[in-house]
């Protein structure tokens, strides 16, 4: 036998006997969802990015070694939510739309951070969202129903998750509970609550933390809207690094991490904000990189979302896509909303009936139009319907847009549309689309996904490759 023939005879059968029964390839597992991203949304984030400057050229994990996609289908739909494809994810079942955690027939169904933990793994759970909303508490909760927001919340305090880390808690509002109402519950059971910006200490911690913003709302602001003081997904994930790398080094960890508001910016159909938040949520995950850094032989990241929110295009007609007009947008549309009522209807004040020139010439000062982005004559044509609508002869009334987790002015909502189809940016809808996402895989044990189709077939790979179950 040829020397060369030999060796890789010897490389083979080490690879087969690592795979078969040798050590487990992974010891650290970083889950990392992008909440909403469809590949268009990744795409489009590195055309801004490279077309403005406010982001890195390249989204990280887009240029990660195993790259395919999976179908997102639940069992009740050809379009999921995030309920049932959170499910899908974290225990490789599919659901029902707004089952957490259970299985059709409402069983309740073992995830990935489950397997972990009865392993001896430690477990971390991060959001940007609220730490009870759906994606995360696919990880840890089951009830049937995903609006069961406390019920939700008294399973993640029950539930050996020993690093949790989100906006806050969401509470219903028939109890009149306010998320401090589960902070309390959660100190009562012996975890230590930690509020942002700065989780100093919390690496020094041996019991469970918690870690959330200490501001009102249970989510994190938007990366475009975000203000000093503010917590920033990346101070969650920087966090949850530096106690999971003290408390279970010797044991491995799985960390699953939600950028859960890349979804709310395709609900409300507003890209400029949709793009900064993914870039954001990549600036987490070069946190996750530098730890892999550390650890390169032992640490898998799968980055993956539960299904494509908005039905976003690149291309809104012409061939062609614009995405430096998107630059002078200078907040979301909830905040470009708070601003415009603010300014035109003053609560507790009379205020004259503003010109379609004054209105204009906030939206040229907030996104650009009429300044850096041209107006089609049919776009200024609608936007004064709508000006006309608002400001009509029978009194100033602000017309809301709902989507589905906020009212915005409409006048505010369809100039960020009239910017965003300016720019070769256009929304489908206001909703889920049943799109394949993208599946983006580095580290120990890589290889084991190029042949993952599905969102269900994700967990049991990890679990195959740390051995958890
Ligand atoms: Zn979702």
């Amino acid at each position: 036998m040829k020397k060369g023939v030999k060796c890789l005879w010897v490389i083979a059968l080490a690879a087969v006997l690592s795979s078969c029964c040798g050590e487990p390839q992974a010891k650290y597992v970083f889950y990392l969802i992008g909440d909403g991203m469809g590949v268009n949304q990744v795409m489009g984030t590195e055309q801004y990015n490279q077309a403005t400057g406010k982001g890195p050229a390249e989204v990280n994990f887009a240029h990660f070694p195993v790259r395919g996609f999976v179908t997102t289908v639940s069992a009740s739909s050809l379009v999921t939510d995030s309920a049932a494809g959170g499910t899908a994810l974290s225990s490789g079942v599919k659901t029902y739309n707004s089952a957490i955690g259970v299985n059709s027939d409402t069983v309740a169904v073992s995830s990935v951070a489950d397997w972990a933990h009865m392993a001896g793994a430690g477990v971390a759970i991060i959001t940007s969202v609220g730490v009870n909303h759906a994606t995360p508490a696919c990880f840890y909760a089951h009830t049937e129903k995903r609006k069961n927001y406390e019920t939700i919340a008294s399973q993640l305090i029950a539930t050996p998750v020993d690093f949790a880390a989100g906006g806050g808690f969401i509470t219903e509002s028939k109890t009149g509970h306010s998320g401090s109402y589960f902070e309390d519950l959660a100190r009562e059971a012996g975890i230590k609550v930690f509020h942002g910006p700065s989780f100093d200490g919390v690496s020094a911690e041996k019991g469970r933390v918690i870690c959330l913003s200490g501001k009102d709302e249970s989510d994190l602001p938007y990366a475009i809207d975000r203000k000093e003081g503010d917590t920033s997904l990346s101070d969650l994930v920087s966090a949850g690094i530096d106690y999971m790398e003290e408390n279970f080094s010797q044991k491995g960890f799985f960390m699953m991490v939600e950028g859960g508001k890349i979804d709310y910016a395709g609900h409300s159909q507003d890209a400029a904000t949709c793009f900064q938040e993914l870039s954001d949520f990549a600036n987490a995950i070069d946190l996750v990189l530098a730890f892999y850094e550390r650890h390169p032989k032992q640490t898998l990241l799968v980055v993956s979302a539960d299904h494509e929110t908005g039905g976003l295009m690149l291309g809104a007609g012409k061939y062609e896509i614009n995405p430096e007009r998107l630059a002078a947008q200078k907040g979301s549309k909830d905040a470009l909303t708070t601003l415009f009522r603010s300014t035109f209807f003053p609560e507790g004040q009379s205020y004259k009936t503003p010109s379609w020139e004054e209105v204009k010439a906030f939206f040229a000062r907030e996104l650009g139009l009429w300044e850096s982005v041209a107006v089609s004559k049919s776009a200024e044509a609608h936007l004064k319907d709508i000006y006309d609508q608002t400001f009509g002869k029978n009194g100033n009334k602000d017309l809301g847009e709902t989507n589905l987790y906020s009212v915005n002015s409409k006048l505010v909502s369809e100039a960020v549309i009239c910017l965003d189809n300016a720019a070769g940016f256009k929304w489908s809808y206001g909703s889920h689309s049943g799109s394949p996402v993208g599946l983006y895989v580095k580290g120990a044990g890589q290889e084991a996904f190029v042949t993952v189709k599905d969102n269900t077939e994700i967990a049991p790979t990890i679990a195959k490759l740390t051995g958890w179950k």
